[in-house]
């Protein structure tokens, strides 16, 4: 078996050139050989913003890029023909496509109706700061450029619950619709975070979740694509999301799906695991800003305490890890990007333990032009690493503040194969750790070059391994090492 290793193909600035569809398929046989085998794909269908919308401003479902509405027939990424080539060219490569699904809002409407609304505190939601009064809410939408094909459905307000803003008056609030409660099995935060933007979905009604199963499964037959990334999942009732997916996997049982929770507590994240049944992952939040905290602590970090009570830790089965990604990035809504040093350490992390899944950013492998942000030269090294050597059980060392490593002892599946990482966010030095005696006898060196040498491991199965200050090194078998060499 070979790791699984999952890329977010997207950023937030990719160009708004139409192209990105192309460019995925044109990419696809090289992220093969890149050892992905698994991509995230941005939201493909048409968004408020039209040929700007990144995709979660989403508009028409129905539209993959295939009808002129909000200015362009495109979206953002390109036409839904060019969409369908992409999934199939990366399938073709044996890479399995997820498709991000938006759930949670609609915006862009294409006309507005007198809603009666109580209003509520933007930091307190269950608290209501005024009486019922009507507004003017964008909530009709017709679709007029689809004109009915493939769903007659038309929403109105008795679908949503809310929305944030009164067109009467041109006035931003939380205003909650009428006889429609805020959905009290979402976040905790703010009191209760159902509502995030755009006019919120009422999943209590049923002719919603009739639509959005419908279009769910008209979206599978018309992509196959083989699982899904899921927007927002903290907004949205979280009964109504395991439903949505069990309707989902009555057409395809072994979809792989992956919710996006935006918590720091681990605690939110096992218990909406254990309310959906653990059918779905969850990307690890708190990870990411254990590598933040470390990345910005001036090597004051206590990095044996890193991996300590997040989502990796305590079920890294359902928990799909990542450095950063489009919201993350610099200039976005939940900007908190690692800092350039650290990103081969994190990465080293997230790809070479034998713990969650991987998700790499397309932001770090190919840089962010808009931003000045280069790409993190070792990534794909780490990459071919993961694919090939980084298997067989796992020892941990993170046994020190500052210097902290872990070993796979490889296995016989894999050629050449068993790693060593040791890693630090203040000063150089060395840790002596075990890599099994599978390997005794064999010599190991730095495959990001940065410790020159190599080390033997003894009979017994240990080796004495060095790291330069505030970074890490990669260990690897001399075979390995050279095939490294040559491939890149
Ligand atoms: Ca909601």
């Amino acid at each position: 078996m070979t790791n699984r290793t999952m890329m977010q193909f997207f950023e937030w600035y990719l160009p708004e050139n139409r192209l990105h569809w192309k460019r995925t398929a044109a990419q696809a046989a090289e992220l093969r050989r890149a050892g992905i085998n698994m991509v995230w794909l941005p939201p493909a269908y048409k968004g408020a913003a039209g040929a700007a919308s990144v995709g979660y401003d989403v508009y028409d479902m129905y539209d993959l890029g295939e009808f002129d509405q909000k200015g362009t027939t495109a979206t953002k990424y390109g036409t839904k023909e060019a969409y369908l080539s992409a999934v199939k060219a990366l399938q073709q490569e044996g890479i399995q496509v997820l498709c991000d699904v938006v759930l949670n809002h609609r915006m862009g409407a294409d006309g507005t109706e007198q809603v009666m609304v109580t209003e509520g505190l933007e930091e307190n939601r269950g608290q209501d700061i005024s009486g019922q009064y009507p507004i003017t809410a964008w909530t009709k939408f017709n679709f007029p450029g689809r004109a009915g094909a493939y769903s007659n459905f038309q929403w109105n307000a008795s679908h949503f619950s809310g929305t944030d803003w009164d067109a009467s008056t041109s006035r931003k609030g939380i205003f909650r619709f009428d006889g429609k409660p805020w959905n009290r099995e979402t976040d905790t935060e703010k009191g209760n975070y159902d509502y995030l933007m755009g006019a919120d979905l009422d999943t209590d009604n049923p002719e919603v979740v009739r639509e959005t199963q419908n279009w769910g499964k008209w979206y599978q037959e018309t992509v196959h694509m083989d699982g899904f990334r899921m927007d927002a999942v903290k907004h949205i009732s979280f009964a109504f999301c395991r439903d949505w997916l069990a309707a989902m996997r009555e057409q395809k049982k072994d979809l792989y799906v992956v919710g996006e929770y935006w918590a720091r507590e681990t605690e939110k994240l096992t218990h909406y695991l254990d309310v959906t049944g653990r059918s779905l992952s969850l990307f690890d939040v708190p990870l990411h800003f254990r590598f933040l905290a470390a990345a910005t602590s001036n090597g004051n970090y206590d990095l044996s305490k890193l991996f300590e009570h997040t989502l990796t830790e305590t079920d890294p089965e359902h928990s799909v890890t990542f450095v950063d990604n489009h919201d993350t990035q610099p200039g976005q809504a939940l900007y908190s990007f690692i800092p350039a040093w650290f990103k081969p350490i994190a990465y080293a992390m997230i790809l070479l333990r034998d713990v969650g899944t991987p998700c790499v950013f397309y932001g770090d492998y190919y840089g962010i032009p808009h931003d000045g942000v280069a790409p993190v030269l070792e990534l794909p090294r780490l990459i071919k690493i993961r694919e090939r050597y980084a298997y067989g059980p796992e020892h941990q060392f993170f046994d020190d503040g500052s210097l902290v490593g872990f070993t796979r002892e490889g296995d016989l599946e894999h050629p050449d194969s068993g790693t060593a990482v040791l890693l630090t966010d203040s000063s150089g030095g060395s840790k002596r750790m075990y890599v099994g005696k599978r390997l005794a006898g064999c010599r190991m060196a730095d495959a990001l070059g940065r410790v020159p040498g190599t080390v033997e491991i003894d009979a017994e199965g240990w080796g004495t391994f060095s790291v330069q200050g505030g970074s890490v090194s990669v260990w690897v078998t001399e075979p390995a090492l050279e095939y490294l060499y040559l491939y890149f």
